[in-house]
């Protein structure tokens, strides 16, 4: 996909931005409650281990981080005190035990995610430790996606060259801004050097085609000025993969964001320009545009799946993996399984409390219904394919689409108008420059969006 962002004006970003969910699932984070724990989670285990058709994913929360950078809004436990990893490991690999009990006839793995936090606070012996414990249960199949997480501040070639020899393939850095003066603002001072020096190591030892950078704009101090000389030394390094995420700023749910200095954050009208300013360079040297805030290289099987539809999407992002369970393992991690979301305890006491009684640490998630499967079915086909066949739908859920969405799709009015949204006989479809607003669109299918407008703060902008 090729975006003519010439086109996109500020204006129409601005009119566009609000806030919104990324639908990494649906319903989303807000709507999990604690009504639904260990016993749904036991049963949905059960009911993955009968089904057993796709692989699994699997992700691991390591919370760990030396300090807390202040505009992290991660669930994150900031010490310098690296020995608490190794009770955490104890636990951990106990609840990886009981969980893989439950699944007798589903241990094949497609897809397995180390997040954070940084993994790379444990040793590269406790890396070993944890993915031998994984292996010992679970079977990384051929081919399968082993990624992780790797903060440059903190990560060794040691520690890269024993994830290579583990068999992981691909290293998601945070980059966020190279500017100096950014970093102050924001408490993490990570040089180009360092940053170079990390993936000229990974891709010496075989992770050729596996780097992924993070950035941010929106933060204080940003400018596009040196916003732009950043996406320079970012483009030297050439990553295969990049994630550009508007800031979200939630100091009322996020503390440590009180440290930042309101009055260096860049105006609305000049974070959107920074926005702009990622994209065109980003198309300009030749990534492709996948969703809103994700660019990988044209061969890179992230291009590849959006051109051919076969893109999917969970907590992790976008993926290529066609995968019905993602199990989370770990402290606040989140696991989406067949008809539910589960989530485990977000304290770490809690956590050790739980699972030292003999239970699964699950707090709270989300059981779907009828028409949130539905409606699940239809916004991950926008996010992922920007098209839903209504003839689909209809054959897969016994409706009819129009009938069934009536009350949603005059919310598509507004896109449709800009020529962003095409809602034919056939199809809903996002096209050309919409597909910069994709979560518009699939806002419009949303449920509990129209039930509680009032509750949309909850979520970062959609631009
Ligand atoms: S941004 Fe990364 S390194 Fe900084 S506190 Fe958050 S998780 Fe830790």
């Amino acid at each position: 996909m090729t975006l003519p962002t010439e086109s996109v004006s500020l204006e129409t970003l601005q009119r566009f931005d609000r806030p919104g969910p990324r639908y990494t699932s649906y319903p989303t984070a807000v709507e999990f409650h604690d009504g639904v724990g260990e016993g749904e989670y036991r049963a949905m285990l059960a009911e993955v281990d009968r089904l057993a058709d796709t692989p699994l994913s699997l992700y691991v929360h390591i919370p760990f981080c030396e300090h807390r950078c202040h505009f992290c809004a991660c669930h994150v436990i900031a010490t310098p005190h690296a020995e608490v990893a190794a009770r955490y490991l104890d636990y951990l690999k106990r609840e990886i035990s009981e969980v893989a009990s439950q699944l007798p006839n589903r241990r094949e793995v497609v897809q397995l995610h180390w997040g954070g936090g940084t993994p790379t606070y444990l040793t590269p012996a406790q890396i070993e430790g944890l993915t031998a414990h994984i292996r010992s249960h679970f079977t990384l199949l051929e081919g399968a996606e082993l990624a992780i997480e790797v903060d440059p501040r903190v990560t060794t070639c040691e520690h890269l060259d024993t994830l290579g020899s583990l068999g992981f393939n691909r290293l998601s850095l945070g980059v966020q801004d190279f500017s100096v003066s950014v970093q102050e603002a924001i408490g993490r001072g990570q040089t180009f050097e360092e940053t170079a020096e990390l993936v000229r190591h990974a891709r010496e030892i075989g992770f050729h085609d596996g780097i992924n950078f993070d950035l941010v704009y929106g933060l204080p101090r940003q400018r596009t000025e040196t916003f732009d000389d950043a996406l320079d030394r970012v483009l030297e390094l050439a990553p295969d993969r990049l994630a550009v995420y508007s800031f979200a700023f939630v100091p009322w749910v996020k503390s440590n964001q009180r440290r930042l200095e309101t009055e260096e954050f860049p105006e609305p009208a000049s974070k959107l320009e920074l926005y702009l300013t990622a994209l065109g360079r980003l198309l300009g040297a030749g990534y492709v545009a996948i969703g809103m805030d994700h660019f990988a290289v044209p061969d890179d099987e992230l291009a590849v799946a959006a051109r051919q539809g076969r893109l999917e999407r969970n907590f992790m992002g976008y993926t290529v993996k066609p995968v019905s369970t993602m199990i989370g393992f770990g402290v606040s991690a989140i696991g989406d399984l067949v008809d539910g979301y589960f989530q485990n305890c977000k304290k770490l006491s809690t956590y050790y409390e739980a699972l030292d009684a003999g239970r699964l640490p699950v707090e709270r998630g989300c059981l779907l219904d009828d028409d949130d499967r539905l409606r699940r079915h239809v916004i991950m086909q926008l996010m992922c394919n920007f098209r839903v066949e209504k003839k689909a739908v209809d054959d897969l859920f016994g409706i009819d689409f129009n009938r069934y969405f009536r009350s949603s799709i005059p919310r598509l009015a507004e896109l449709e108008d800009e020529g962003f949204v095409m809602n034919g006989d056939a199809a809903v479809e996002v096209v050309g420059d919409g597909r910069l607003f994709v979560r518009n669109a699939a806002m419009a299918f949303d449920r509990y969006l129209e039930a509680k407008a009032e509750t949309k703060s909850a979520f970062s902008r959609t631009v």
